[in-house]
């Protein structure tokens, strides 16, 4: 299957992610607006820029800043609907007074960037057509729910790697495969022994930031509740949304999920219905694809 080319240009990119956003909220689209007037996305390749994606303030202007380096791939438009949600992020705490507060914690400023991504999947007719509209959309929601099994890994691995300090390397990758076998059911690996025994070197976080891996899956818990609150009531789900982000880092994690209108809670009570409310969409947006 051919690869996904949703644009032609770096204009293309960020004027469709603006309608994107607009077609959101009002507010949205006129914050990213900003950004394109002031220069403040730097997207294209160029020879020795870094391949990198990433949203960072400016906090003396109080503007958010997006850099990238886009090859052209559907990849490049989530990477820029993620980035611009830290950014709008920033737009809604500019007012904050306190520095300290014009930050969120990590896993509320995923929840706002993972929650635009999935709000952005009802509008990809701006990049697409129907039937790769729903590929894209697809695909979006089979990494959601490749995302829980690969923390459920990734997180255990950790922390079996620092109650057993005394572990040899061959019982380090045992242990690693003992867990690839309970929670990565299902892939073959034929031929691959190797790698897959050592797969957990391509995971930065086991080396640089133990423990953090476990905030992607209950940032996009909170995701997944907003984008599900939004299929029942837009308009509410959208302005319980904006008032968690307004309040930036001035509250605790839980509060700004209360705020939010989701639940601070990561039981299977939680779990079961949004992963079979995805799952129904990976097969409805299957179907869409075929047609
Ligand atoms: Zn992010």
């Amino acid at each position: 299957m051919d690869r996904l080319r949703p644009f032609e240009s770096i204009i293309m990119l960020s004027s469709g992610c603006r309608e994107i956003f607009g077609r959101i909220d009002k507010e949205f689209g006129d914050n990213f607006q900003m950004m394109i007037d002031f220069s403040l996305l730097d997207l294209e390749s160029r020879k020795d820029k870094a391949p990198l994606n990433y949203q960072m303030p400016l906090p003396e202007v109080r503007l958010p800043y997006i850099f990238m380096s886009v090859v052209g791939l559907n990849h490049d438009v989530f990477a820029l609907l993620h980035e611009g949600g830290h950014a709008l992020h920033q737009f809604a705490f500019r007012e904050e007074p306190l520095l300290e507060y014009r930050s969120s914690p990590n896993e509320f400023a995923e929840v706002a960037a993972m929650s635009i991504e999935l709000l952005s999947l009802a509008y990809l007719d701006v990049f697409y057509n129907r039937g790769n509209a729903a590929r894209a959309r697809r695909r979006h929601f089979e990494d959601t729910i490749g995302l829980f099994p690969e923390v459920g890994i990734i997180d255990t691995f950790q922390h079996w790697i620092y109650t057993h300090p005394e572990h040899t390397s061959r019982e380090r990758s045992d242990q690693w495969i003992n867990l690839m076998e309970r929670f990565s059911i299902g892939v073959d690996w034929t031929g691959l022994e190797e790698a897959y025994r050592y797969y957990w070197h391509s995971i930065p976080h086991i080396f640089l930031r133990p423990f953090y891996f476990i905030e992607y899956a209950v940032a996009q818990l909170g995701a997944l509740q907003i984008w599900q609150n939004s299929r029942k009531d837009k308009d509410g789900a959208i302005k319980a949304f904006k008032s968690a982000l307004r309040l930036g880092g001035s509250r605790p994690l839980p509060e700004l999920f209360r705020v939010a209108n989701i639940k601070f809670d990561f039981s299977d009570r939680i779990i079961q219905p949004l992963m079979t409310e995805v799952y129904e969409e990976v097969k409805r947006q299957r179907e869409m694809e075929s047609k």
